[in-house]
């Protein structure tokens, strides 16, 4: 990814991802059922909240289920539980990716001539790790099980990001065709969260790092799509101390339900946002209330990651203790 930095944009003040004059702020977070949520998930989903609700947006839950065999029984119930127990409530009904699947096949017949199917076997890309080569570019349609790609074209894809900066990536040279439905029959996720924020009118997107990668590639696909185009804000990522993103594959714990005003204040201070050591002691509601009022997201400008700070780290157990504690 080419990052350009555009510091005067950005330095300091931003007060949260740009949004037009008239339309409302529609937010959202979009957890996958395939684990409880750790102390990483929960820092981007308190960002994206208090984004939303510092604009008197709206915060809508999506559940991303799409892929059947990595959903976890229970976790979605551990979800809801620790979004409720840290007091960030979504609004309205949540939103099950896996009751769309007729909107995603929508979405794919509206962009039949920029789609095409691809046969090539995992081994047989194992030298493109980067970018699929175009094999089966100019192929029929098979008759087998495939894959589908889009068929990007040569042209530089542009956003500016609340956080970090503007952001340019010629998705051809440097994604290249990319899946849109897997060989297996599940949407990919590039296409699905671009049919969910649409339904959903959400025009807000803050979520992590991780994802900045993405989002080139969505905007392409909402683009060919005739839709409009959210505005974006990647936060920092938490890394442990060996510089892996907190995440379910890296055994990330669980975050405490039963230490959600410490938790909060931890994240806040990893969100950068100060917190006064008095609110320490206060409950949920307040601890957000003050949160709310006081979201200065550009004090993440020029932070593309984040560990947690040693002397914190050390006192914080991400991965052997049953719950995080903090001193
Ligand atoms: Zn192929």
């Amino acid at each position: 990814m080419h990052r350009l930095q555009n510091p005067g944009r950005n330095s300091g003040k931003a007060t949260g991802v740009g949004q037009s004059a008239t339309a409302r702020y529609i937010g959202r977070f979009a957890p996958s059922p395939t684990g409880p949520l750790h102390l990483g998930s929960l820092y981007t989903a308190l960002a994206s909240f208090l984004d939303a609700r510092s604009r008197q947006g709206l915060w809508l839950l999506r559940i991303d289920d799409l892929d059947a065999p990595r959903n976890q029984p229970g976790a979605e119930q551990a979800i809801l539980d620790c979004l409720k127990a840290y007091g960030l409530q979504w609004d309205g009904e949540i939103y099950y990716q896996s009751r769309h699947l007729t909107d995603y096949e929508a979405a794919i017949n509206r962009l039949q001539q920029h789609v095409y199917g691809c046969v090539c076997s995992r081994k047989e890309l194992a030298a493109y790790p980067d970018v699929y080569p175009g094999f089966c570019r100019h192929l029929p349609r098979p008759q087998i099980a495939h894959a589908l790609r889009i068929k990007t074209c040569n042209t530089v894809t542009g956003f500016t990001d609340a956080v970090q900066g503007e952001i340019r990536r010629n998705v051809a040279l440097q994604d290249g065709d990319f899946i849109i439905k897997r060989k297996d029959g599940v949407i990919a996720y590039q296409l699905a969260v671009v049919v969910d924020d649409h339904a959903q009118q959400v025009n807000q997107v803050v979520r992590g790092y991780d994802l900045l990668d993405a989002t080139p590639k969505q905007i392409f696909l909402q683009t060919l799509l005739g839709y409009p185009q959210p505005a974006y804000m990647h936060v920092p990522v938490i890394v442990d101390r060996h510089g892996n993103k907190l995440s379910k594959q890296t055994c990330a714990q669980a975050v405490d339900l039963h230490q959600a005003a410490t938790t909060l204040h931890l994240l806040l201070f990893l969100l950068k946002q100060n917190p006064p050591p008095a609110l320490r002691t206060a409950g949920v509601a307040d601890i957000l209330d003050w949160a709310i009022a006081h979201w200065r997201p550009g004090q993440l400008v020029g932070c593309p990651g984040m560990e947690s700070p040693p002397d914190r780290q050390s006192k914080m157990s991400l991965s052997t203790d049953s719950k995080i504690t903090e001193k």
